[in-house]
């Protein structure tokens, strides 16, 4: 019972208190390196060109997609926090 009570209460705190933060690519700079897939999975290649699997993302996948922004030479990716 009191481990439920634990559970409920991390799962709420993850909801309530956790930054999301958005993530996109502007298909206009992307050049299609696939570079970012290499570092992160939340990015895929549709064509010649990246996109994120999931445009949301929560406090605890930000460094993966950091990483993905970092590694882009054309900088056409931007993870910014949600407002
Ligand atoms: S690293 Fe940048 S240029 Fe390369 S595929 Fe990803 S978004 Fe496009």
């Amino acid at each position: 019972m009191q481990l439920g009570i634990a559970v409920l209460l991390l799962r709420i705190k993850e909801v309530v208190f956790l930054k999301k933060f958005k993530v996109s690519v502007d298909k206009e700079l992307c050049i299609g390196c696939a570079a970012c897939t290499t570092v992160c999975d939340n990015f895929v290649m549709e064509g010649d060109k990246a996109k994120p699997k999931k445009a949301v993302i929560s406090e605890k996948e930000f460094a993966c997609n950091k990483e993905g922004e970092n590694v882009c030479p054309v900088s056409a990716i931007k993870v910014v926090e949600e407002k």
